[in-house]
């Protein structure tokens, strides 16, 4: 890594976590990634999911037939964890090279989980069988119990789910604890070995829950897990800055159209990919902490999956420009807002 007077070079970031969605919205959203990120783990959560091998090998090359003067980008498959997937077939996409990990969503915890696990005894042998092969689980560590209060649930799956039985069970099963929001997360992962990674969001770096509710509700900065108070946002700045490898660049850029957004029911979701890694550069400057930058963002990530960090650079300057209003997407009247539309950065990726 560079860092000079106003510029900082560092190697080609990875994305741990994104939503590509898929048809239009997929053609659409799928240049922001590709322009700044080598590679990104893809979300499986389609309508329906994708949980064969087959299913894989499909979106992705429906991903990678829309790369285009970007081909060199890749995408890292996902299969969705349901109460009847099969160990087998699970083992066979790692060892054929299409699944990289298998994501984990409580039943009805977000968007498109209601297929997710309903029982944790349904998928003992699953992940018997990738704690033997060493394939990572990505976990979305929210209790999905409606009883229990929305500012809560993150904190209450790792007391209950994760410092229980999993680690009790399968010591051994590399996870990530996927775009955490708490104090908590973040000391729960610190207080792990070293199979044990979190991944941390640009907006949650950002913003806190006054942001979204304080002064008027901003469906823009919905998201789940949901921004929590400003203590949680402060934990999740240190440890991302603090040079631990356990804490790595996860988007989860998320997107949705305006419409279904400012609505009665509006979708859960944040689509950040355009300025994501300018976003998280300010932060590392905010915090004087722009020398542990490229291990956040480039470095861990691949340490954790055993994969090489990537061989091309990425520039960054310190330059003042204003995020988009909106994105258009096509044959459709609809746009997306982009996280923080509107706002101005002060980095800018001018070289990737
Ligand atoms: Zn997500």
């Amino acid at each position: 890594m560079k860092i000079l007077k106003n510029k900082i070079k560092i190697i080609r970031p990875d994305d741990w976590h994104l939503h590509l969605r898929d048809g239009e919205m997929l053609k659409s959203v799928l240049p922001y990634t590709a322009a700044h990120f080598g590679r990104a783990i893809i979300m499986p959560n389609l309508t329906p999911p994708i949980t064969s091998v087959s299913d894989a090998i499909d979106y992705r090359d429906r991903i990678k037939s829309n790369l285009i003067g970007k081909e060199n980008f890749e995408p890292l498959m996902t299969c969705y964890l349901t109460d009847h997937t099969d160990p087998d077939e699970v083992e066979r996409g790692f060892y054929e090279k299409v699944f990289t990990a298998v994501k984990l969503y409580p039943a009805r915890a977000t968007t498109n989980s209601e297929f997710g696990v309903t029982k944790w005894n349904n998928v003992h042998g699953v992940l018997e069988r990738m704690e033997k092969i060493g394939m990572p689980l990505l976990v979305h560590g929210e209790e999905a119990d409606p009883e229990i209060d929305i500012f809560d649930r993150e904190a209450f799956f790792i007391d209950n789910v994760l410092s229980g039985w999993v680690r009790n069970d399968f010591p051994a099963l590399n996870i990530v604890l996927e775009h955490i929001t708490t104090k908590e997360g973040a000391e729960f992962v610190k207080s792990c070995e070293k199979n044990i990674a979190a991944t941390v969001t640009p907006h949650h770096l950002v913003i806190n829950r006054n942001d979204l509710l304080a002064g008027g509700i901003r469906p823009h900065l919905y998201c789940l897990p949901i921004a929590k108070r400003d203590k949680h946002r402060r934990a999740l700045r240190s440890a991302v800055t603090s040079g631990n490898r356990s804490f790595f660049l996860g988007t989860d850029s998320a997107p949705h159209t305006n419409s279904s957004k400012e609505s009665d029911c509006g979708c859960a979701g944040i689509f950040n990919a355009q300025n994501a890694i300018e976003i998280y550069a300010s932060v590392f400057e905010e915090m004087n902490a722009l020398e542990e930058f490229e291990k956040f963002a480039s470095l861990n990530g691949p340490n954790f999956y055993g994969l090489e960090p990537n061989r091309e650079y990425l520039v960054l300057e310190k330059k003042n420009h204003r995020i988009d209003e909106e994105i258009e997407l096509p044959d459709d009247q609809d746009t997306i807002r982009p996280f923080l539309f509107g706002e101005e950065l002060n980095w800018r990726v001018v070289d990737g």
